[in-house]
């Protein structure tokens, strides 16, 4: 069945009590069970059974099968956050005296984690130019936990060859770790594009207009975790890898960063309606990067698929439709980006990505603030750059806002 199809069908694991068409949610915190026999086996993972809401609850399992559904994954975690969905991925494989290799192109609060809150348990992050495969080859040594990429760089919109990244890793027994958040399932496969595991902040596209946050680990069930030095001694689980099976039954336990069954509830209804939603924001998108790029107060426009990107290409291969929601306009200078900025009338000024609501902001000032100059320098922020998430206004509406706001320069 075609994509949006599978997900609204997604069958629930037992028919509802009352024949509820939706999957109801489940606000409670505990579940009883008839014996004592039955609840050591269901704590002991014996039957499938829920226990309590911070380790499984059925409306985030349905939200799960969801994910499962368009994904093609083998298993799926469901988390209060995409930064838990981060952080729990690298709390499960990484170790004092380990290494991450990874892009320095990230978001403001996953490179603050690896440098800061993993670099204080002794895990060293190695940066390298995903561009360059010899210095990825390089940078990987025995103490290599994984690679780690974001699908396309924001704000700076740039792409890694996926598959040929992949084809070192395989070779050396690294997992592949891409958070995919700019892209998702309907017109990107990532299984094939070689990723291990997909980690995804659900808040963006999936939530459906920005209810909720929420975030997801995707595994695909393609990497042999004996390759790990944490996973290697644990025994071997059953249906389910051992990183997968270690979140499940410790890290998410302990760090106790559940999903909300509201959230789980609203995101499932925003991933039956995130083929359409994207396929419009997307297309929107690139109609506004297309036609300003012609304009001539703007200096770039940042959008992978417009002929003036190095990674045209390589989005062709990778994205079926359009590349996204997201682009970015730059301008002379970082004064001229305020007074563009608020002159907006329909564009919101806000943080966030995929909203209902087309957004925009400044991320030097903002998501970056905090960075010292240097740290600007190496994940590649500067003053004169504006970031875009489209939505689903009109085009019309749009262009006419942003055209008015360029007028006043
Ligand atoms: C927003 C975002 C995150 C963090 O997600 P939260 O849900 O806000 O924790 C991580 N990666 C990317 C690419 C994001 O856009």
């Amino acid at each position: 069945m075609s994509f949006s199809t599978n997900i609204i069908n997604t069958n629930f694991q037992k028919p509802d009590a009352h024949g509820s068409i939706t999957f109801p949610i489940y606000r409670n915190t505990a579940f009883e069970f008839a014996t004592s026999e039955e609840i050591e086996a269901a704590f002991r993972g014996e039957i499938p059974a829920h226990t309590y809401a911070r380790i499984s609850n059925p409306t985030v399992e349905h939200f799960e099968q969801k994910i499962q559904a368009a994904s093609g994954a083998e298993s799926v975690i469901a988390l209060a956050t995409g930064m838990a969905a981060i952080s729990h991925t690298f709390m499960t494989i990484a170790y004092a005296g380990c290494n991450i290799v990874s892009s320095p192109r990230l978001f403001g609060n996953t490179f603050s984690f690896f440098k800061s809150t993993l670099g204080a348990f002794g895990v060293e992050v190695r940066f390298v130019d995903t561009n360059n495969l010899e210095e990825i080859a390089a940078a990987i040594d025995e103490n290599t936990c994984g690679f780690f990429a974001e699908l396309i760089t924001n704000p700076h919109m740039e792409i890694a060859d996926f598959p040929k990244i992949s084809k070192i890793l395989k070779a050396k027994n690294i997992p592949m770790i891409v958070d995919t958040t700019l892209i998702p399932w309907c017109a990107f496969n990532a299984k094939k594009a070689g990723i291990d595991i997909e980690v995804v902040s659900t808040t963006k596209y999936i939530s459906g207009g920005a209810t909720s946050l929420g975030g997801v680990i995707v595994d695909y069930g393609t990497f042999d975790w004996t390759k790990n030095q944490r996973l290697a001694a644990m025994p071997e689980p059953k249906g389910v890898s051992r990183f997968t099976h270690k979140i499940r039954s410790e890290v998410m336990r302990n760090l106790g960063a559940t999903m909300c069954p509201d959230t789980a509830y609203m995101q499932s209804l925003g991933m039956e309606m995130l083929q359409v939603r994207y396929e419009r924001m997307s297309r929107t998108a690139y109609e506004l990067a297309e036609y300003f790029s012609k304009h001539p107060k703007v200096v770039n426009i940042g959008y992978t698929q417009l002929e003036s990107s190095p990674y045209k290409k390589l989005s062709d291969e990778l994205f079926t439709g359009n590349p996204g929601a997201m682009f970015t306009l730059s301008l002379v200078s970082k004064k001229e980006c305020y007074t563009f900025m608020d002159t907006l009338k329909v564009v919101r000024r806000a943080t966030n990505l995929f909203d209902n609501k087309t957004l925009a902001i400044h991320p030097e000032s903002t998501i970056y603030c905090s960075f010292t100059p240097e740290m600007k320098k190496t994940a590649g922020i500067d003053d004169t750059l504006i970031r875009f998430s489209v939505g689903l206004e009109n085009f019309e509406d749009l262009k006419n806002d942003i055209a008015q706001a360029l007028e006043t320069l």
